[in-house]
């Protein structure tokens, strides 16, 4: 059995990409590792959220997260900020992580040409933040996608260095788990390539039948094919690629045989796949507001994620501080 962590920002809503690319996963490999979920409330700072936009942002996501089919009784699910020990190793790590290294990674560099005006000590530490997140519980596998890559390369040096520093054995080098072949990359449909928070073209598991028609609808076509059985441009296949994940075979079928035989209504496609979305949406739609109006619910799955969260790391840390050399008279 595996020691498994993950985490997910709270700055936005969850989207179809977080689903099918990410979530599907989690849910099944809930039963057969030991697997933290948390929720990277600390690293949305350096955003500077309102108070009242942090807290209902984490809100949301927590109850998307449930709603997806996350198991509170399976796995861990917690909040980054319920477990102080991930600041005190933060803090600890942060004194083996140089500023050179730091400011060498692509996030860094990237947020600092988005948003010169607020380059933070909390985004040039942001790999130590995740790093004392990884290893905080000792994990052994981490599920990245391809844009996460270094920060867990970070988190594997830092977990090396501590090792090779304290003379000690204590670590594990967290490996990324990629779910074999079933990895698969929701475009988005503007054309862009792919469906993401900060592209801003997400269809959201919590759009409603409304948002999703006039989001699919929106979507960027060509002027269909004029050769029978010619190849798809990638703005097609991003629209096929989408029906794959919430679509039956026979529907699928049907437009790829339209498209074959250049008798494609890309009208007719968008209206059935936004209704396919819809249908998809639907029951997790629902769940995530049942869930939003259980807080009794939603608090009692955040104290008991992060009881169990906190009994791993505090003994990680007790460790930790041992090594480091801090001692009680
Ligand atoms: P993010 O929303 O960027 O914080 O990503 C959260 C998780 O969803 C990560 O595991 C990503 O790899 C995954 N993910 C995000 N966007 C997509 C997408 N368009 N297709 C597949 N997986 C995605």
């Amino acid at each position: 059995m595996e020691t498994v962590v993950s985490g997910i920002r709270s700055t936005g809503n969850l989207h179809l990409g977080n689903y099918f690319g990410a979530l599907k996963n989690f849910v099944k490999m809930q039963h057969e590792n030991n697997c933290y979920f948390f929720i990277a409330d600390y690293h949305s700072l350096t955003t500077h959220p309102t108070p009242d936009d942090l807290h209902g942002k984490v809100k949301q996501v927590l109850a998307e997260y449930l709603a997806c089919g996350l198991d509170p009784e399976a796995s861990t699910i917690y909040l980054q900020s319920d477990v102080p020990e991930i600041s005190e190793l933060y803090l600890l790590l942060n004194m083996n992580a140089y500023v050179g290294e730091l400011e060498r990674t692509t996030s860094f560099k990237d947020k600092i040409r988005k948003n010169p005006e607020n380059v933070n000590a909390g985004l040039l530490t942001y790999p130590v933040l995740m790093a004392a997140d990884i290893i905080i519980h000792n994990a052994t596998r981490v599920p990245v996608g391809k844009d996460q890559e270094q920060n867990l390369e970070m988190a594997r040096k830092f977990a090396r260095r501590f090792n090779n520093m304290y003379k000690v054995d204590y670590f594990k080098e967290p490996q990324p788990y990629n779910f074999g072949e079933a990895l698969v990359k929701i475009p988005g449909l503007d054309g862009t390539g792919k469906m993401g928070k900060s592209e801003g073209n997400g269809i959201y598991l919590f759009d409603d039948a409304k948002t999703i028609k006039k989001k699919v609808m929106k979507a960027v076509t060509d002027s269909g094919p004029t050769e029978k059985n010619s190849e798809m441009p990638e703005i097609i296949q991003n629209l096929f690629t989408l029906m794959d994940v919430v679509s039956d075979k026979s529907t699928i079928d049907f437009f790829r045989e339209k498209y074959a035989e250049c008798e494609i209504r890309y009208g007719d496609l968008k209206k059935q796949l936004a209704e396919d979305i819809t249908n998809f949406n639907a029951p997790i739609r629902e769940r995530i507001l049942d869930n939003l109006s259980n807080n009794d619910y939603l608090r009692k799955v955040a104290k008991m994620g992060a009881e169990k969260a906190r009994e791993s790391a505090s003994k990680t840390v007790k460790d930790v501080r041992e090594i480091f050399g801090f001692k009680s008279f």
